[in-house]
């Protein structure tokens, strides 16, 4: 695995010629294996050509598109570091990552170039702007122009070990988002480790849905099928009704989904409309998913449950998976640790000693895959990462006698109710199983009596639902120091791209 991502991943293109690497989920455009071998050497060439050089920072902003991965392995070849940009970021937001990030050069689609500008500007500092689109007309140097390039390949020494190949950024799901160095080693690691226990190849279609942008589609929608030679079919933003027909015209075998859409393809009525058949393996990570959900979801698709990966940005990211050939895996594990990596589970009270198996902990990571750092605050990185290299993920999880691990949640969503522990996901997961929820988030609110109690935001799918429904409902099922006591009702419930609930925008309401 020591070899810059680029190599990594489209090492073997070359060779697998006209199969099909990228497909438009809409359009049906496609680009094969050798097309993004020889046109992302060709943007290499051309961004080297225009003065990008080795260590410079490349904002990639874009929606998910077959020309994604042209740019960001073209960038790399040029020795460039990509941080992956929201596309719909406001400027000032963008503005914020690109100064964060450093960035000197942004990679935009015609659609979003004057965003792009906008930022640029408030930003300083960039020092072009690249469009990556055939209808580019919008007087900035476009990336199809680069195709025609003759300008000689990059020939740019990188040390895997030590040289950032992305900077993306965290989900922003707890705090600002921080700019998080994957080296290359990091991210070719990572892919050598889930390769074995999510096997996928030429033939496997993958319906690319989540962003790019987010470290878990850039490397189970991206990197990992691509360099495995299955066909990725893009689709650029979510929309059920879109979503399920892609699955149906380009007879999809796997998905990489989160939760939300789990949630949408156990209850929704628009599924029964839709040939899924092809579909042979679904994946959820990025937030907590229940065992029963997960469960119904299976068996509406005629497949066993949906199985689960676990990881986070700084980790390239994943540690956990329920790998595809998992004989009954205990239902609700994220999975089990990757090979190369080391877990212990630590008390929550006192953070020197391991717990037993089956308690719950701190889950502790230590292996090749953990960032190189957060970029530019190396206090939060000495707060991440211990002196013994231990990874504090900040989440609540415990382990089984065979090596599964639940996540209940993050240690900083518990609520702390008279001593006890309570976490919002368990009870997201009682409340979904209600026929007239349609999708629900739980947080702690204080009472009147200085308490955290727990609150419930119900989005219904049944409008006679009332308040103590909702109440009743959960009473029944969980033990008395769990009840929800606070009920709202509201429209949407507020999520990140990755899928993951906004705690703290409910805590605006
Ligand atoms: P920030 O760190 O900026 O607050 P974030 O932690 O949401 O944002 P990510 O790196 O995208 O940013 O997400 C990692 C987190 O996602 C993990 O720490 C964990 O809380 C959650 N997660 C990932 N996979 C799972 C899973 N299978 N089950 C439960 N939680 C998961
Ligand atoms: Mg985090």
């Amino acid at each position: 695995v020591d070899e810059p991502i680029h190599d990594a991943v489209l090492g073997g293109a070359a060779a697998r010629g006209d199969a099909p690497a990228l497909v438009d989920g809409v359009a049906g455009t496609t680009l094969s294996y050798a097309g993004l071998d020889r046109f992302h050497r060709k943007v290499a060439a051309g961004l080297a050509d225009a003065g990008v050089r080795k260590g410079d920072v490349v904002a990639l902003h874009s929606p998910n598109t077959i020309a994604y991965p042209v740019a960001f392995y073209g960038a790399t070849r040029a020795g460039a570091s990509v941080t992956t940009v929201h596309p719909l970021s406001t400027p000032q937001e963008f503005a914020r990552q690109l100064r964060d990030a450093g960035a000197d050069w942004i990679v935009t689609i015609t659609p979003f170039v004057e965003a792009a500008r906008a930022a640029a500007e408030l930003a300083g500092g960039v020092r072009e702007i690249f469009v990556c689109d055939p209808a580019g007309d919008s007087g900035h140097r476009s990336l199809m122009d680069m195709l025609g390039t003759e300008a000689p390949e990059p020939r740019v020494a990188i040390d895997p070990a030590q040289d950032v190949a992305a900077l993306p950024y965290s989900s922003g799901t707890t705090g600002t988002p921080k700019g998080v160095m994957l080296t290359h080693r990091n991210i070719a690691t990572n892919l050598a480790q889930l390769q074995p226990v999510l096997p996928t190849g030429p033939g496997d279609r993958i319906l690319a849905v989540l962003p790019f942008f987010h470290i878990y589609g850039l490397t189970a929608l991206m990197n990992g099928p691509l360099r495995q030679g299955s066909t990725v079919v893009v689709l650029p933003r979510f929309d059920l009704d879109t979503f399920l027909a892609a699955i149906e015209k380009h007879r999809i075998t796997h998905l990489y989904v989160a939760p939300p859409i789990v949630l949408a393809l156990a209850k929704h009525p628009a599924v029964e409309g839709y040939d899924l058949s092809s579909l042979r393996h679904v994946i959820s990570a990025a937030a907590p998913l229940d065992g029963e959900l997960a469960r119904a979801c299976g068996s509406r698709l005629g497949l066993p449950p949906v199985g689960q990966a676990y990881g986070m940005t700084e980790l390239s990211p994943g540690t956990h998976v329920v790998p595809y050939d998992a004989k009954n895996p205990p239902p609700g594990a994220v999975g089990r640790l990757v090979p190369s990596t080391e877990m212990r589970i630590v008390s929550l009270d006192d953070p020197a000693k391991d717990v037993a198996p089956g308690e719950p902990g701190e889950v502790l990571i230590r292996g090749p895959q953990v960032m190189k750092g957060y970029l530019g605050r190396p206090d939060a990185t000495a707060d991440m990462i211990d002196p013994d290299g231990w990874l504090h993920t900040g989440d609540v999880g415990h382990v089984d006698e065979d090596g599964w691990l639940f996540v209940v949640d993050r240690v900083k969503e518990l609520i702390k109710y008279k001593g006890f522990q309570v976490a919002p996901a368990d009870l997201e997961a009682v409340l979904l199983t209600h026929e007239g929820i349609a999708d629900a988030a739980v947080i702690g609110v204080p009472d009147d009596d200085g308490n955290e109690v727990p609150k419930a935001f119900v989005v219904r799918a049944d409008p006679a639902l009332g308040a103590a429904d909702v109440l009743t409902y959960v009473a029944e099922r969980v033990a008395p120091y769990k009840k929800i006591r606070r009920v709202a009702f509201i429209e949407g419930v507020p999520r990140a791209a990755s899928g993951k609930i906004l705690r703290r925008e409910l805590r605006e309401i």
